[in-house]
């Protein structure tokens, strides 16, 4: 009898045990192109010597070995999930707000739909509630949400003054009862000179937001890289592609540090992806509207490619097809309502015009067989 019920209430343990609790996790990499995460360094810009001026920087990063420089996304994450945006392969996904740059991309990326209020880069607060601000309003999530970013646009993005969402961006420090670390990492980004005027250098981001994670152990954790963008805009391609190698190496970081916390571990899905494209060669510079020359007075043109985007997850319940074709394009938009879909929750029942969320279970029928790059393929 006695025997009985210790096999009960074991059962009962481990059914408990198993019974895991999703988690999520969003990493954007601002204004990264496709071309770069799956062909690799362009061999129409690396040699270039008014963009690259200290070549040693990235020697190691041959074009056509995108394995070189995202090790983490070719090695881990396209073996064991999925990449959309390989356009030589037949996968696309683009932005669907017209302006192309940062904040509508942002706009649609987290709240499921383009809004013509958010057209440009100024700082308004988000009149548009986004999903990280609903499902911090569900009980069960409440508290559970933040998000770290780069770019000090992240407050007015995520509406903190109406979502009294956790956000922690640009240069500011850690606030409240704080760790070691966090009282180090303050010091260290106060002396820290930065390049950018409103966007700090990416590892601040990357190591407040990995304590915040050991402390607070969010649901859904946001961390928003900012970096590469800003070095390709000062026309750096050596620094534009040390900052996308940088920006691996943290996911792979914070991969990691997943998969050896209990609470995380087999229960985290991983979404990787961006707010924009960038122009095709001599333009890879800039995206959306090109600057117009002082008294030029035409229409401003878009700077083709800059719709284009990516993305890369994995985790529960997504299968290990690497890049796989799509059935024409897949839109920003969704990122989403997958992301309130992974917590259990149907975004678009609150908001009917937000994207619906990502299909991986049917992108596994259209998986591209043997194109998916591995360390050992040469070229692509
Ligand atoms: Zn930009």
């Amino acid at each position: 009898m006695m025997r009985q019920n210790w096999i009960l209430a074991l059962l009962l343990f481990v059914s408990l045990s198993l019974k895991a609790e999703p988690k999520v996790v969003l990493v954007s990499i601002d204004g990264v192109r496709w071309q770069e995460v799956f062909t690799g360094a362009d061999p129409s810009l690396h040699q270039q010597a008014q963009w690259v001026k200290t070549p040693a920087l990235i020697k190691a990063f041959q074009p056509g070995r995108p394995e070189l420089l995202m090790p983490f996304l070719h090695q881990t994450v396209l073996q064991q999930g999925v990449a959309v945006g390989n356009r030589t392969l037949g996968s696309a996904i683009n932005v669907s707000n017209p302006y192309q740059i940062s904040y509508p991309g942002y706009q649609e990326l987290l709240a499921g739909f383009s809004d013509p209020v958010i057209h440009s880069n100024h700082k308004i607060a988000n009149p548009n509630v986004t999903v990280l601000e609903w499902l911090n309003q569900q009980p069960q999530l409440r508290q559970k949400i933040a998000a770290f970013g780069s770019w000090d646009l992240f407050p007015y993005i995520l509406n903190t003054q109406r979502s009294g969402l956790t956000v922690n961006a640009g240069f500011m420090p850690e606030q409240g009862k704080l760790s070691e670390k966090q009282r180090y990492l303050n010091q260290l980004q106060a002396k820290t000179p930065s390049p950018f005027a409103n966007v700090r250098l990416d590892v601040f981001t990357q190591e407040f937001a990995l304590e915040h994670l050991r402390l607070h152990k969010p649901r859904l954790l946001y961390i928003a890289l900012g970096e590469a963008d800003d070095f390709a805009h000062l026309g750096h391609y050596d620094q534009y592609l040390a900052a996308i190698y940088r920006s691996d190496q943290f996911i792979a970081d914070l991969w990691q540090q997943l998969q050896n916390d209990p609470y995380y571990r087999d229960q985290t899905t991983l979404l990787i992806s961006t707010d924009h494209g960038r122009g095709e060669a001599a333009q890879w510079r800039s995206h959306g509207k090109s600057t117009a020359l002082p008294g030029y007075k035409g229409p401003v043109p878009q700077i083709a490619g800059s719709e284009h985007i990516w993305l890369a997850a994995m985790g529960p319940g997504i299968p290990a097809a690497g890049v796989i074709r799509t059935d024409g394009s897949w839109q920003q938009g969704q990122m989403a309502a997958t992301m309130a879909a992974v917590l259990g929750f149907d975004y678009q029942a609150v908001q009917p015009k937000a994207a619906p969320a990502f299909d991986f279970s049917t992108s596994v029928r259209l998986a591209v067989s043997d194109t998916t790059p591995t360390v050992t393929r040469q070229g692509l």
